[in-house]
This record gives structure tokens, sequence and C-alpha cells, in this order.
């Protein structure tokens, strides 16, 4: 079966709104630990099945759960807080357009609210560009990263997140892309 995705108002609507979305975390690294926070706040399962996240069969990287937007973009919302739950792949498929009516029951609606409300401190974040350049340690530890995984990301290039030092020749362009940089750019 062909997969089928959410339809987008607009061409190219899905990767933009990602970009907007996780834009403000700025480092890979930062952004991989709140997409955690976000899980989390489901208990790491699937909201609708209980699925419990874990890897996709046959792979090591692609993680089953997925962030769904809960009033889908055929009908005018967005990747935004308080429009996001976290769902399997399979319960992601079978939504697609639906409303969130039609999907979930009463009874799920009920217990997802909360869940929408509680994005909005989360995805409340700005990075602090001047903490950054003066210490790319202090500022990661500050953000709640362990000191150990703080030094691998500082140090080893093999890191999956490696950030690298500041007076490394890969100075601020780990993990950002030419068009996450012009977005960010846009913002201030
Ligand atoms: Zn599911």
């Amino acid at each position: 079966m062909a997969k089928r995705n959410s339809l987008e108002i607009y061409p190219g609507q899905r990767t933009k709104e990602k970009r907007k979305l996780f834009g403000r975390f700025v480092a890979s690294a930062i952004e991989a630990m709140y997409k955690e926070k976000f899980f989390a706040l489901f208990g790491d399962k699937c909201f609708k099945c209980g699925q419990a996240e874990t890897y996709r069969p046959g792979t090591v990287c692609v993680k089953l759960l997925c962030i769904d937007h809960h009033v889908p973009m055929a009908l005018g919302c967005h990747l935004v807080p308080g429009n996001l739950v976290s769902l399997c792949h399979v319960c992601n498929g079978r939504k697609l357009d639906l409303a969130p009516e039609v999907f979930y029951t009463t009874e799920e609606l009920g217990r997802l609210i909360p869940l929408l409300e509680q994005q909005h401190a989360l995805f409340d974040f700005r990075f602090d560009h001047g903490a950054w350049s003066e210490d790319r340690y202090g500022y990661l530890v500050s953000l709640g990263f362990d000191p150990v995984l703080v030094h691998s990301l500082l140090h080893d290039e093999n890191h999956r997140y490696f950030v690298g030092l500041p007076d490394s020749a890969l100075k601020f362009t780990i993990g950002l892309s030419d068009d996450l940089m012009d977005l960010l750019r846009s913002k201030d």
C-alpha cells in the first residue's frame, strides 16, 4: 500500500512548519532533548493505542512515535504547540486528515486537552546566543544536559549530535542548515 500523507494547504507546508517548530532549538542536540521532553508528556507512548516508544522493526534509528497534527493541516491547522500529539506510525496513518472529534472518543479528547495545553510551556524556548557564545559548556549544562553528555557533544566528533568547540572550524554550523539560518535571521 502506498504511503499517504496528510494534505498540505500549500506545497512544502509540512517541511516549512517543521523548520519553524524546531528551528527555535538551533542545535540538533537541544532539539533532540526537547523532542524527548515532548514524548515524555505522553508517557513515551502513542496517545491512541498506547504503543510504547521503540524503534521501527529492522531499523536502528527510526523511532516508532511521531508528532501528529491534532487538527490536521487539511483542516487549516499547523504544526504548532497546542496542536501536537504523540502517535505511533500506525495510528498516525489511520488518523491522516480526520478531525480529532472523529478519530478520538470523548473520553480520549478529555485526557488529551491538558497534554495539548502543557506544550506551550515546553516550546516556549528561546536560544540564548550570548550565553552560547560565551560558554557553550555552561549553557548546555544549564539547559539540563548531563555534564558527561556535554563533554561528548563538544569533543566527540562521532557523536550523533556533535556540537564542537567555539574555536573549531565547524563553529556554529553543526546541525544548522542554510534554510534554518535564514529562518532564524528573519525572526529577529
Ligand atoms: Zn498507536
